[in-house]
């Protein structure tokens, strides 16, 4: 994992210092997304928490990571694979994976309703009951 976080890393131009290094390799070893806090006392004594979260900051920009952005708790970091959108559970957390993308023709109508050159990315993250949850209620 850590060639791996390398390679990546010095492939957006960025320097693979000893955290964003670690950090990567984490991300990439996490099967689901993780906070910051997990992620910092997963790699207890290699970075603090401030740190980690700087790190994270220039990984999401420079597109190597994932911020998402929940109602309620910490944002969560996940590797970048291809891209993706989640379904959420509002009561338990749950997270799923969605593949499928908005229709590239609503991209064009927002588009062309805005005082915006351009749209470069998009996040979308849809909010509601898992069947555990909706079964207890
Ligand atoms: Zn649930
Ligand atoms: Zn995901
Ligand atoms: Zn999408």
């Amino acid at each position: 994992m850590k060639d791996e976080a390398q390679g990546a890393i010095r492939a957006v131009g960025l320097r693979a210092t000893r955290q964003r290094v670690a950090l990567l390799a984490a991300l990439l070893a996490s099967p689901k997304p993780v906070s910051a806090e997990a992620l910092a006392k997963r790699l207890d004594g290699e970075l603090d928490l401030t740190t980690a979260y700087r790190a994270l900051a220039e990984l999401t920009q420079a597109d190597l990571a994932d911020r998402i952005v929940l109602p309620e708790g910490p944002a969560l970091y996940e590797a970048m694979r291809p891209h993706h959108h989640h379904l959420v559970c509002r009561l338990c957390g749950r997270l799923e994976d969605v593949s499928m993308c908005l229709p590239s023709t609503l991209t064009s109508q927002v588009l062309a309703k805005s005082d915006f050159a351009s749209v470069e990315d998009h996040s979308l993250e849809f909010f509601g009951l898992c069947m555990k949850c909706a079964k207890k209620r």
